[in-house]
């Protein structure tokens, strides 16, 4: 079958479009005809590796999918051959203490499809049944594939451990990512506002209004830490959504209100940064990271995206056979929502 795949990890010059064995399924698995993939930032980064990160080679990229049943393992239940879904892409084992109290997402196991296994870029896939959802009719394949890591990302990390409440200020840092825009329309969802977005760009930003933004403020036009305490009066925002890191985390923490809450799920930026502790007991304040989210999030979230409540915002897709083309133009920076594949 054909697959994006790396040999060895460094730069784009390592993937290749080319033809690897179809995956094994055990008793618990599906195999799953791919028809769309998104890309993730994290794709990029996998692909550049990081120490204790031992993938088997070559690696099938790309951590999210949906697609169609082509056979199943002997004890699946729930799920039978043309079945249309979608995939959740955390794995874990089911049976530990993380996963036994609905936390599956802290799992003693935990690895993320086409993080630490194989991924979705390929004709087939090999997926525990578990992480399965049945697809509606109504929702296409790209849908289901451009919303499942980054809503499900963002809802754990604003809904269950942000707890955003109705009325609350909230301050996006980014516009144009897959979890910064499933993070506008979630905090619209959730009766949030007003909601502040920075951007890098006017398409970024416009966009970042059509999903719900209420003020906007571009980074290069305007420093967007005292446009943010200008805008509430010098008192600062409820939360701040900071997913960038090392470039903003210290303006992110003065934009905070007394008793704030900073929720961040990465850092695009860079992970390493130095924290004026004076403002995080001075002004009561909480910093919650998160990362993917259990199956009952997953769950949770894209019924709300199978009823278009919520809906992901796709920059472009391609075919499988560009998909190195497709990564080039993620890692180019200039995209507005999710770069997708379609089989
Ligand atoms: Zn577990």
């Amino acid at each position: 079958m054909k697959a994006i795949v790396f040999y060895q990890h460094g730069d784009l010059a390592q993937v290749r479009y080319e033809s690897v064995p179809r995956p094994e399924i055990g008793p618990e698995d599906v195999l799953l005809q791919v028809k769309a993939v998104a890309y993730n930032r994290l794709d990029l980064w996998v692909l550049a590796g990081w120490p204790g990160l031992n993938l088997k080679l070559p690696h099938v990229m790309g951590s999210d999918g949906a697609g169609i049943v082509a056979a199943i393992g002997q004890n699946v239940t729930g799920f039978a051959v043309g079945d249309r879904v979608a995939v959740n892409p955390t794995l874990s084992c089911g049976h530990c203490a993380y996963c036994l109290s609905g936390r599956d997402n802290m799992c003693d196991r935990f690895a993320i499809m086409g993080e630490h296994v194989d991924g979705f870029a390929a004709e087939y896939t090999a997926v525990p049944a578990r992480n399965l959802l049945h697809l509606p009719e109504s929702v296409p394949f790209d849908t289901a594939a451009a919303a499942s890591l980054a809503f499900v990302t963002a809802w754990h990390s604003l809904i269950t451990r942000g707890r955003l409440q109705a009325g609350e200020s909230v301050l996006i840092v980014g516009a144009g990512g897959g979890v910064n825009t499933a993070a506008i329309q979630i905090a619209r969802l959730a009766g949030a506002g007003p909601i502040y977005v920075v951007g890098s760009s006017a398409a970024k930003l416009v966009l970042a209004r059509d999903l719900g933004a209420d003020v906007t403020i571009n980074r290069h036009e305007e420093e967007w830490g005292k446009a943010i305490f200008k805008a509430t009066n010098r008192k600062g925002v409820d939360v701040v959504v900071d997913n960038v890191g090392a470039a903003t985390y210290f303006q992110s923490l003065r934009s905070l209100k007394k008793g704030g809450r900073l929720l961040t799920v990465g850092n695009t930026s860079g992970p390493q940064f130095e924290i004026d502790n004076r403002l995080l007991f001075g002004k009561h304040l909480s910093i919650i990271g998160s990362t993917m989210g259990p199956m009952s999030d997953y769950e949770q979230v894209m019924g709300l995206v199978f009823n278009g409540r919520l809906q992901p915002v796709i920059d472009s897709t391609y075919p499988l056979s560009d998909g190195v083309q497709a990564l080039r133009k993620l890692q180019a920076g200039e995209v507005a929502g999710k770069v997708v594949l379609v089989l």
